[in-house]
């Protein structure tokens, strides 16, 4: 659990029940009555007579304060079960209706909500506006979910004014968070776990070449990097697996570079940047994709020798690297493969060489490449037991050397 960097005054209340006992997966803004201070709200809500409080709360001038830590349960939407899991946020506003509130409080609210989001491992903010739909709704890992005080209490807060910018609050901060487009936003938390890319990578290429690292290790790296920028690591590795043939090293690029996304690397030979280490080259690589993916500031020193050359947030989504990270317009499209290869993948289920098949055709071909166009060699008619040494396109190779086989007319044994 971690506060938002965005306060600029933090005045903790004792008007709190202590750590929240559910996940945040909610927000709840609303409107504060008056044009108050960070100050004034914070001297408020320290008073145990004030009975209230708020995690946050925002100015006429879209600062952030901050009174109840977020990883606490405030005392704020008149429901103990919306605080357990809701972010509360109270906005300056308007004494009478509609309660308006500044442009600036209303694009603090937005940088705060993409803040509070980002920082849990949210992809999208949700606001339904129907309150039996929103608090029936259980939200996926990726979702946060707006709900607001008027469902829990007979009162008008947020008032109408927020009330009608709540779709446009969320529709401005998935924009920021990248799914507006329904792309795969490269910020926020991965969901391929470590040693499911490892066994990935090693059914993709039994001797992958690395250096200093082994295969489990290398892909907790691009986890934990991930983690550190708030990059999701997964999709990192799978772009890595593009970029380097599954770690085969077959282009211009070396294995001793410890490059694996092809920084620098601009083609025509053009070997590219190098790095001292694994940890070091994958650090670079979630830098730059992070430049692509958002305007925030590295949490790490910089090692990444290209950072500064990207239009920082310029790419979101994993669709808008094809023709800015890679001159090609299908690159995107290449990653989003492996990767929906590798978050299907089974360990173990994948043909681990070799194994046995039985056919179950009467009559089956044996042709001298994977596909029907290669030539015939032979035919098995015996439906008997084969061994297979390779597969590819639904076709294995016999260990006989006669040729390649359709799997479809075959049971593994
Ligand atoms: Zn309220």
């Amino acid at each position: 659990m971690s506060n938002s960097p965005l306060v600029k005054h933090t005045k903790l209340s004792p008007n709190n029940s202590g750590r929240r006992t559910h996940g945040i997966d909610r927000i709840t803004i609303h409107c504060v009555v008056g044009h108050m201070s960070l100050q004034g709200l914070g001297d408020w809500f320290a008073k145990t007579s004030t009975q209230e409080s708020s995690n946050y709360g925002i100015d006429d001038s879209g600062q952030v304060g901050m009174f109840v830590e977020e990883g606490n349960r405030s005392w704020c939407s008149s429901s103990k079960a919306n605080d357990q899991r809701a972010v509360t946020i109270e906005t300056a506003s308007d004494k009478t209706a509609p309660y308006k509130v500044t442009d600036a409080a209303l694009a603090g609210l937005i940088d705060l909500c993409t803040d509070i989001c980002r920082r849990n491992g949210k992809t999208k903010l949700i606001w339904f506006g129907d309150k039996a739909k929103t608090l029936a709704y259980e939200p996926k890992a990726n979702e946060m979910v707006m709900t607001v005080h008027q469902w829990f209490k007979n009162k008008s807060c947020p008032g109408a004014y927020l009330l009608g910018k709540h779709e446009y609050i969320a529709a401005e901060v998935n924009r920021r968070l990248g799914s507006a487009a329904d792309g795969t936003a490269l910020t926020g938390k991965a969901q391929i776990p470590a040693e499911k890319l490892a066994a990935f990578l090693l059914s993709k290429n039994s001797a992958p070449k690395l250096n200093g690292v082994d295969t489990g290790q290398l892909a907790q790296l691009y986890i934990s990097e991930g983690e550190a920028e708030g990059i999701r690591g997964d999709l990192a590795f799978c772009q890595s697996c593009l970029e380097t043939g599954y770690w085969q090293f077959k282009g211009d690029v070396k294995p001793s570079q410890n490059n694996f996304s092809g920084i620098g690397a601009t083609g025509n030979g053009a070997a590219g940047a190098s790095f001292p280490d694994a940890r070091t080259g994958i650090r670079a690589q979630i830098q730059h994709l992070k430049a692509y993916a958002s305007k925030d500031a590295l949490k790490n020193p910089c090692v990444d020798p290209r950072y500064n050359l990207v239009t920082k947030g310029c790419a979101p989504t994993v669709e808008e690297l094809s023709g800015r990270w890679a001159a090609d317009k299908g690159y995107a499209e290449k990653i989003l493969s492996v990767y929906k290869e590798a978050a299907s993948f089974k360990d173990g289920t994948v043909a681990k060489f070799p194994y046995l098949v039985k056919v179950t055709a009467d009559a089956l071909n044996v042709r001298s490449g994977p596909g029907t166009s290669y030539k015939v060699n032979m035919t098995i008619r015996d439906q008997g037991t084969y061994t297979i040494v390779e597969e590819k396109n639904g076709w294995g190779r016999l260990e006989s050397g006669a040729g390649w086989i359709s799997l479809k007319y075959t049971q593994r044994k």
